[in-house]
């Protein structure tokens, strides 16, 4: 028997150790420790924290004052249960066209619906639904390409100004992970970045306290910010650099497509396959056109006859 799309997507989500709570997916990722304990992590986590939450009875007033005749109210019974995102990208549409009466497209046709949006580019009405997630053992590389994507996102990441050396840690590289040799040298590296890195800190602080001010710090946590700006020109770009990723639907398409497409850089691949999982099981009709694909290497990619929407 073929296995459908949504099987394909539901086997992978699985396999990474997918789960569901509350209806919010996440695919944690676990962390992995060097013999003298500089923490790793071996692939990005991503945990959907919020998704949208739409009161279609709320448009009851506001449908009742037309003419009778145009048989308005009648929207806000549809049996046909929708995921809220998918609901509330619909309503915005219908809205521009006032298709609330018994010839709109049905909640049961919305894929169809969404198909002659997402195939014509026409989609703003995508705009209206956002979900935000945590984004973590994702390295600062990836999270430097992540963030050239501008439009309909929200991002906050954690400042390596601010935080001490005891929340470092570190990303392998998939390139790393099956190979003895680049393996050990990469926790090498790692346990020598975290080390250098604390000696570093330790002696800009030791100066810092001596009177021997690099920079002015009226204040102790301005002395340690100070610090740590300085410390953190020798982390290199595999530290890890979590960050709250909030993306309108219309935004999150895009990013799925450029940066799940095989010729991606591996690791953001990786993380856009991951985000499009979680997205797909929340709402299969927004992501419904999409098709995930197994590569030669045993990694995935994601496609779309409707790009750029
Ligand atoms: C495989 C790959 C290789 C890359 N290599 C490089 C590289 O070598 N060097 C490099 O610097 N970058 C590189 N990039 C990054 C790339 O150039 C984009 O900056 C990044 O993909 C963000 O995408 P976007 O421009 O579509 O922006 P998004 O913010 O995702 O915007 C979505 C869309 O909104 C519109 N938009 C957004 N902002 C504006 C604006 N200011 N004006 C008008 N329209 C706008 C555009 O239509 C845009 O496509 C690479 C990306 C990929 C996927």
């Amino acid at each position: 028997m073929e296995t459908t799309e949504r099987g394909r997507t539901t086997e992978l989500f699985e396999s990474l150790g997918g789960t569901v709570a509350d209806g919010f997916p996440a695919i944690h990722s676990p962390v992995y420790r060097t013999g003298t304990g500089t923490a790793y992590l071996k692939a990005p986590g991503v945990v959907m924290l919020s998704k949208p939450q739409v009161n279609v009875r709320g448009l009851g007033d506001f449908l009742e004052g037309f003419d009778p005749e145009l048989g308005f109210p009648a929207y806000i019974d549809d049996p046909t249960e929708l995921p809220d995102s998918s609901q509330l990208c619909k309503t915005a549409g219908q809205l521009c066209y006032a298709s609330f009466g018994p010839r709109r497209t049905t909640n049961e046709n919305a894929a169809a619906y969404f198909e002659r949006l997402t195939s014509a580019g026409h989609g703003s009405v995508l705009e209206h639904a956002s979900f935000s997630f945590l984004l973590y053992g994702i390295s600062r590389s990836v999270t430097h390409e992540l963030v050239r994507h501008r439009a309909g996102v929200g991002i906050s990441q954690v400042s390596q100004r601010y935080v001490s050396g005891s929340v470092l840690r570190f990303v392998e590289r998939p390139e790393y992970q099956d190979d003895g040799e680049l393996h050990r040298l990469f926790e090498e590296r790692v346990d020598r970045a975290a080390a250098e890195y604390e000696e570093m800190a330790g002696r800009l602080l030791e100066r810092q306290e001596r009177g021997e001010a690099l920079l002015d710090a009226e204040y102790r946590t301005d002395a340690r910010k100070k610090v740590q700006q300085t410390s953190r020109s020798l982390l290199p770009n595999e530290t890890e650099a979590p960050m709250m990723f909030t993306g309108n639907v219309r935004a999150l398409r895009h990013i799925v497509e450029m940066r799940a497409d095989e010729h991606a850089e591996s690791e953001i691949r990786t993380l856009a396959v991951r985000l499009f999982l979680c997205l797909v099981r929340t709402d299969p009709i927004l992501f419904g056109d999409y098709q995930l694909q197994s590569l030669p290497d045993g990694t995935h990619k994601v496609t779309t006859k409707y790009r750029k929407a």
